[in-house]
């Protein structure tokens, strides 16, 4: 079967830290920060940061500088200008314009009413609008691409999927807007990402990202999805589910930032808690191990708290 080969290996190492500022960091998000800054500190490499602010009725304005503050109130300070996605328009159309040339994404005029029945977008679309004059978004074929994909999660191991299982996915919106699987897919090859390390709720959308990045002609990254940190009832800590804002305060941060690392499974020693975070972050990249991990992550904070 076809498969798309582990990232050749990088001699630089470039990684990011990518939020959509739909509000301020909550632990959860902490938690992709602080795995992604770790990683990338361990390996002398590039740690940056991109506001992924495509979708503006969801970002309320000043999310973007109160998620920036956080970080730096949290020690992860990033290399080099943060990035903005709402200013990058002509790089995502210019990659759709490649896609659709090359056949691979095309446009639809479909409501989600229409396919209601289906568990996926059916493709009724792909070989010619079905209400032509009406507003169109644009999709991916996936199935097309290669599949199924196989990816070397470092921490979910050989993962594969077939994307067209998955469905077509949209990369640009009716109402104009680009959808977050073309976007992160373009900036990441323009950045040179060489490691995506984010939450594990981010996996099944991996297959879409490989598909494009080989549409696209870049390359693969490495990628370690962090296992998600779940509330009491077990549900994804979110702001949709009121997770509670990150601490402001110094005793609180030095507390947040050491459960960050014991969720991260880097069992750190409890005389950490009480350090700054500069001490407590230069602890960590001196000994991170992203073998550490584990899928467990409530029963260590359970733990803890
Ligand atoms: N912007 C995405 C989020 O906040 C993360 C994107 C990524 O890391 O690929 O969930």
């Amino acid at each position: 079967m076809p498969t798309i080969p582990p990232a050749a290996k990088h001699r630089l190492y470039r990684g990011r830290f990518a939020p959509t500022p739909s509000g301020p960091l909550h632990f959860g998000s902490l938690v992709a920060a602080l795995g992604s800054y770790l990683d990338a500190r361990a390996q002398q490499g590039h740690w940056g940061v991109r506001i992924e602010d495509i979708d503006p009725p969801r970002c309320p304005p000043g999310a973007d500088a109160l998620i920036l503050t956080q970080l730096e109130r949290f020690g992860l300070t990033w290399d080099g200008e943060v990035s903005w996605q709402s200013q990058r328009n002509d790089a995502y159309q210019h990659a759709l314009e490649r896609l659709v040339a090359e056949g691979l994404a095309y446009p639809c005029s479909c409501s989600r009413k229409q396919w209601a029945d289906s568990p996926i977008y059916p493709g009724w679309c792909r070989s010619g609008l079905r209400e032509p004059g009406k507003p169109v978004a644009w999709r991916l074929r996936s199935d097309l691409g290669p599949r199924p994909v196989s990816w070397d999660d470092r921490l979910f191991g050989l993962t594969t999927f077939d994307p067209a299982t998955l469905g077509d996915v949209v990369l640009k919106r009716k109402e104009g807007l680009w959808a977050y699987q073309l976007a992160v897919v373009v900036d990441d090859a323009e950045q040179g990402i060489t490691d995506v390390v984010r939450g594990a709720d981010l996996l099944d959308n991996t297959p879409w990202q490989l598909q494009l990045q080989t549409a696209l002609g870049a390359l693969h990254p490495r990628y370690l999805h962090l296992p998600l940190i779940v509330t009491a009832s077990g549900q994804k800590l979110s702001k949709q589910n009121l997770a509670p804002p990150l601490a402001e305060d110094a005793e609180g941060v030095r507390r947040e930032l050491y459960r960050a690392l014991v969720a991260l499974d880097q069992a750190p020693p409890k005389a950490l808690a009480a350090e700054p975070p500069k001490t407590q972050l230069a602890w960590a990249i001196e000994q991170w191990d992203a073998a550490k991990l584990v899928a467990r992550m409530e029963r260590a904070l359970e733990e803890e708290s």
